[in-house]
């Protein structure tokens, strides 16, 4: 059993000593006159992935889902459809929304 909690402390041990020594060698690409091909590469990937986030996230909170006047299908504002206040996922059914008999009309 005390082996097993020592390999298993050596991994983390292990784990923590190869991020020590990843990041030593990324300041020495950054800092270093000539950067290498393969290190290049590396960081552009890195601050690529940090910034490409950002990004990512703004879209759905600056997009919210809006509901058919028709359907009830919850559609993207972006692509919903706003006819007289009221918003639908296509053209038909704005059309058929306006086309109906209005309450009074009905009855
Ligand atoms: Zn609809």
């Amino acid at each position: 059993m005390r082996q097993i909690l020592l390999l298993i402390f050596l991994f983390f041990a292990s784990q923590w000593v190869f991020r020590k020594l990843r990041r030593a060698t990324e300041r020495t690409a950054q800092t270093g006159p000539q950067p290498g091909a393969g290190n290049s590469t590396g960081t552009a990937g890195a601050t690529y992935r940090r910034s490409g986030r950002a990004p990512g996230d703004a879209p759905q909170l600056t997009d919210p889902l809006v509901r058919c006047a028709q359907c009830g299908v919850h559609t993207p504002s972006s692509e919903s459809l706003v006819v007289a206040g009221k918003r639908f996922c296509c053209s038909d059914h704005a059309h058929r929304y306006a086309a109906r008999p209005t309450g009074r009309d009905a009855r």
